[in-house]
């Protein structure tokens, strides 16, 4: 039996289960947050300050989140630098999205933008300012004035580090409103009831001591970000393994439009980290071999700042057709040595000293080789605008009970086939806040929970204990890389239907090798070994999702480039991904409708077009 060690006064130890060793300490919580990154956080406070007793949930400190890495800035028409609006800026996201996102949850976000910015600006988030005193804002690409017409500058900044700034500012409300924390904490599984479907809490592992703890929930908010891991090269941190994605998986749930994979025109050549789009909204520009500022030929008029899905393919291309930089041709050039030093010591402190660590480049000198590099997962945990799980039930669209997803770790579907720069910080502050409004109105404070069952845990520890004691010859790290460079190998920028059947082969082939790995350190105390288990098998159900997803959409939409079906086809593809994954690693697949009608009727619908910029 173990006690509580954390001393909380909440803990109870009950007894071991399945006679194994594995005491575990319980606790309860009218809501639990899994993941304490800009989305977590916002969902956190805003709970507590409801009078929800809260509970937050990290593998990580906090700001050590991946949103902490964030770099060029956070959308909203506010128009302090030029004339703006809310529908501009909805219009940009419905286009941008290659109208696959839902035009009612987008206005949603980009009508909430400025208020959500302001409270950011009030608990003290120092953004840049302008000579007046008013928040910088930037360029970004795809983001436009009067319906496509002119550049806006939309994107709120604090130098190239807005993440980091955001995140800190958010951690100090949480810690303001007494939101109970839960540090290096790791979330296995959710405790789903089998009678009614409905979320009851999570299992998690106390990676410091090596304790089980069970949160029981009257809801659990999923906020544990994005899957760029299950590629080789991206811009992300280790971290992101799309924890909450793999849990959602194993509880038979679906996951949305995972086909969707942005790739960010400007990762650092060899090393992926990110050169914010924010260097091209200054002034940045890309060649190719021949010195040729080529996105002029591919984007007439938005040209280097066009949507990232447009600069990544027309790098690819140059790189395809030959004119690429470098001794291998194989990749591209950033230009910011035009621009003032002042400015870029300003403005782009942050990026200038990547370049200058992960490419030996000086940027006020010589330019900076860059390559498109995995970014952000437009798909996710399929998720209505309160923040609430949906799940195909009896042949309608419901809500899961007691369970939401917000952040990158869901699919709103706010960003649709793309996401737009800049749209994602203001997603996680707009849709975090939403999931604790909507908290309030469903949830009694201390009202008792529903009974558990006895072998509730059981699920989440057997999966523990057999990556524990895993045996196999294969190391973990090993088959991450195989499933890495699958994927990286064939779902990329472009896709083929041959290119895409082999992968899902592939992907099979990697799947059937998980039982044969093998964990060598048996430990409960810090064991990296037996965490990164966890967030392979994580990973290996979104890797299958996302490919065997892509193989089944025959179009071409935002990130998805199919070029056996270069074109997008509404008539027959302008719906959302469901895909299932089981324990066998089969996929089923369901779609449902793009939701083309907004909100209120202060802002049309934008009916299709054509996309081009
Ligand atoms: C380099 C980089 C630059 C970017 N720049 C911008 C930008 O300028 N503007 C913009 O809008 N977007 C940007 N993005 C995208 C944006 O930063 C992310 O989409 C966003 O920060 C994700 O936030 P999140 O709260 O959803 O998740 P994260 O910040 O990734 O946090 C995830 C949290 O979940 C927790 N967690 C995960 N798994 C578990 C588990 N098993 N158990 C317990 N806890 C768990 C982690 O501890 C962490 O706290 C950038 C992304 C990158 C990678």
């Amino acid at each position: 039996m173990a006690d509580d060690k954390k001393g909380n006064g909440n803990g109870m130890a009950a007894p071991a289960v399945n006679g194994r060793a594995y005491p575990i300490v319980d606790h309860e919580y009218d809501v639990v947050v899994v993941g304490a990154g800009g989305a977590g956080l916002r969902a956190t406070f805003g709970m507590a300050a409801k009078g929800l007793r809260t509970a937050c949930v990290s593998k990580l400190f906090p700001t050590r989140s991946h949103t902490v890495a964030a770099q060029g800035g956070v959308s909203a028409a506010l128009g302090n630098m030029g004339e703006d609006d809310w529908r501009w800026h909805m219009y940009d996201t419905v286009k941008g999205s290659d109208w696959l996102g839902d035009q009612d949850a987008i206005e949603y976000m980009c009508r909430e933008a400025s208020p959500a910015i302001i409270e950011l600006e009030h608990y003290g988030m120092p953004f840049s300012r302008t000579a007046d005193g008013k928040i910088y804002q930037r360029p970004f690409g795809g983001m436009t004035t009067n319906y496509g017409e002119g550049t806006a500058q939309r994107t709120c900044a604090a130098a190239d580090r807005t993440g980091h700034a955001m995140l800190h500012t958010l951690y100090q409300q949480a810690i303001k409103h007494d939101a109970e924390f839960f540090i290096e904490y790791f979330g296995i599984d959710l405790l789903m009831n089998p009678d009614d479907g409905s979320c009851q809490g999570v299992m998690a592992w106390n990676l410091d001591d090596g304790t089980i703890h069970r949160f029981k929930a009257q809801t659990v908010v999923l906020a544990t970000g994005g899957y760029g891991r299950a590629y080789f090269s991206c811009t992300g941190a280790h971290t992101q393994t799309g924890d909450g994605n793999g849990m959602v998986a194993r509880a038979g749930l679906p996951l949305q439009d995972m086909e969707f994979i942005q790739f960010h025109p400007t990762g650092v050549y060899g090393a992926g980290v990110l050169i914010t789009e924010g260097a091209r909204g200054e002034g940045g520009y890309l060649t190719n071999s021949e010195g040729e500022r080529f996105m002029e030929r591919y984007a007439p008029s938005a040209k280097d700042l066009a949507s990232r899905d447009v600069v990544s393919r027309a790098m690819t291309l140059e790189i395809r057709e030959g004119r690429g930089v470098g001794p291998e041709s194989d990749h591209i050039h950033l230009h910011l040595e035009h621009l003032d030093p002042k400015i870029l010591h300003e403005r782009l402190p942050g990026i200038s000293e990547s370049a200058r660590i992960f490419a030996g480049v000086d940027v006020t000198k010589e330019p900076i080789p860059v390559l498109p590099t995995v970014h952000y997962n437009m798909g996710g945990v399929p998720a209505n605008m309160h923040g609430e799980v949906v799940t195909r039930k009896n042949g309608n669209i419901e809500t899961v009970p007691g369970l939401m997803s917000i952040g990158e770790n869901a699919s709103v579907s706010v960003h649709g086939a793309n996401r737009l720069g800049s749209n994602s910080l203001l997603d996680l502050v707009v849709f975090g806040r939403s999931a604790a409004n909507q908290a309030e109105k469903i949830i009694t404070p201390g009202a008792s929970h529903k009974p558990i069952a006895d072998d509730a845990a059981d699920f989440a520890l057997d999966r523990l204990d057999a990556a524990r004691h895993s045996k196999g010859d294969q190391p973990v790290a090993a088959l991450r890389l195989e499933m890495q460079k699958t994927m990286q190998q064939y779902c990329a920028v472009f896709r083929t239907d041959e290119t895409l059947g082999e992968g899902v082969e592939e992907m099979n082939k990697v799947w059937a090798k998980k039982d044969g790995t093998g964990v060598n350190d048996r430990s409960m105390i810090w064991n990296s070994d037996l965490a990164e288990a966890l967030e392979l098998d994580n990973l290996l159900y979104q890797a299958q999702v996302s490919i065997n997803s892509a193989n089944n959409r025959k179009e071409s939409r935002g990130a998805h480039a199919h070029e056996d079906y270069p074109d997008r086809d509404d008539e027959n593809w302008m719906k959302h991904t469901l895909m299932w994954c089981g324990a066998d690693g089969k996929t089923k697949s369901d779609y449902r409708p793009v939701v083309l009608q907004p909100l209120s009727n202060e802002v049309q619908s934008f009916p299709p077009k054509k996309r081009v910029y």
